[in-house]
C-alpha cells in the first residue's frame, strides 16, 4: 500500500493538489482536472467521461466544497476500477498452467519470480518453463529466480519454445505440481511471426493438458501509458487474455492509464490480478481499486 502511494506520487501530485483548502468548484477546477487526467495518461475519452460524470454528481449531490469533489472523484474511480479487481482462482486445476507474455522489458521474468514466491506462500508447488529459448540471458534470469525460490526451471537452449512449454506442463502433470508458469520471449504486437509463435505455444500447451493454459497473462509496464490499450487488444486477439499484471507502479506518472483500460474495456474487463511495486521478491500486490484510486487522488 505504502509502495503504491509512494510510487504513484508523480501521478497524484497533479491531481491531489487541485482540491486543497479554499479551492473553488468552478470551470478552472475542471480545466485543471482535465489537464491532470490527460497528463496521467487517462486518455481523451476516459478523461471526458470522468469529467462529465463528476460534474453530474457534483450537481446532483449539491456539493459545495472542493474536498467533496475529491471524494466524488475517488468514488467514481473506485467504481470504474472495481471490475479489474479480481483474484486468480489458483485451485481450479492441478497444475494450474499460466502462460505469461508481454513486450521486452515489461517485467515478465521478474513478475514470474515474485509470483512464484507469492504462490509458494499460498502452499503451491511451482514449476517454471523458460519459454525464451533464444536469449541465454533470459533463461539465466529465470534460473536465478528459480534458485531464489527453490523452484525447478525447465529450459532448453535453442529449439522450439512450444516444446519447452509442452515438456513443462507434462512434467507438472506427472509430478502433481500446483502451478506451472510458462515464461515467453518478449514480443511486440506488430511482430506477426512472434505473435504466431505465441499462438502456437498456447495450442501446444493445450495438447499436453486440455483446458490449459488456464491463465494467459499479459505483463504491462506501468510507464507505458495509453499504449497499454493497444497491447492489451493485440495480445487478447492473439491468445485470449485472462488477466494482466501491471509492473513498475512504484514510480510512474502515467497511473491514469489504468482508468482508461477500465473505461475502454468496460464491456469485457480483463482483471488486473497483480501490480508490481518494486524489484524485490515481495514487491507484488493484489490490485485493489480502493487503494489505487486513493493513491491517485489523496
Ligand atoms: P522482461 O523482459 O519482460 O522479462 O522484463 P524483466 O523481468 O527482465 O524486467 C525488466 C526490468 O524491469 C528489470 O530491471 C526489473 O528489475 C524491472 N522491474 C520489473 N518489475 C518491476 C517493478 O514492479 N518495479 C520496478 N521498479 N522495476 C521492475
Amino acid at each position: 500500500m505504502k509502495r503504491l502511494r509512494q510510487g504513484l506520487s508523480k501521478t497524484r501530485s497533479n491531481l491531489s493538489g487541485l482540491f486543497g483548502g479554499g479551492a473553488k468548484i468552478d470551470d478552472v477546477l475542471y480545466e485543471e482536472l482535465e489537464t491532470a487526467l490527460l497528463v496521467s495518461d487517462a486518455g481523451v475519452e476516459t478523461t471526458q467521461w470522468l469529467l462529465d460524470s463528476l460534474r453530474t454528481r457534483v450537481r446532483q449531490q449539491r456539493l459545495t466544497e472542493a474536498s467533496q469533489v475529491r471524494d466524488a472523484l475517488r468514488a467514481l474511480l473506485v467504481e470504474l476500477l472495481k471490475p479489474l479487481e479480481q483474484p486468480v482462482d489458483i485451485d481450479r486445476a492441478t497444475p494450474l498452467v499460466v502462460m505469461i507474455a508481454g513486450v521486452n522489458g515489461a517485467g515478465k521474468t521478474t513478475s514470474i519470480g515474485k509470483l512464484a514466491h507469492h504462490l509458494q506462500r499460498e502452499g503451491k508447488s511451482i514449476l517454471l518453463a523458460a519459454g525464451d529459448t533464444f536469449r541465454a540471458a533470459a533463461r539465466e534470469q529465470l534460473a536465478e529466480w528459480g534458485a531464489r525460490n527453490n523452484v525447478q526451471v525447465i529450459a532448453q537452449e535453442g529449439g522450439d519454445p512450444a516444446a519447452v512449454a509442452f515438456d513443462a506442463v507434462s512434467a507438472g502433470r506427472a509430478r502433481g505440481v500446483g502451478v506451472v508458469m510458462v515464461d515467453t520471449a518478449g514480443r511486440l504486437p506488430t511482430q506477426t511471426h512472434l505473435m504466431d509463435e505465441l499462438k502456437k505455444i498456447r495450442r501446444v500447451i493445450a495438447k499436453s493438458m486440455p483446458d490449459a493454459p488456464h491463465e494467459s497473462l499479459l505483463v504491462l509496464d506501468g510507464n507505458t501509458g495509453q499504449n497499454m490499450l493497444a497491447q492489451v487488444r493485440a495480445f487478447d486477439e492473439a491468445v485470449g487474455l485472462t488477466g494482466l499484471i501491471v509492473t513498475k507502479l512504484d514510480g510512474t506518472a502515467k497511473g491514469g492509464a489504468l482508468a482508461a483500460l477500465a473505461h475502454t474495456r468496460r464491456d469485457r474487463p480483463i482483471p488486473v490480478y497483480f501490480i508490481g511495486v518494486g524489484e524485490g521478491l515481495d514487491d507484488l500486490q493484489a490490485f485493489s481499486a480502493e487503494e489505487f484510486a486513493s493513491a491517485l487522488v489523496d
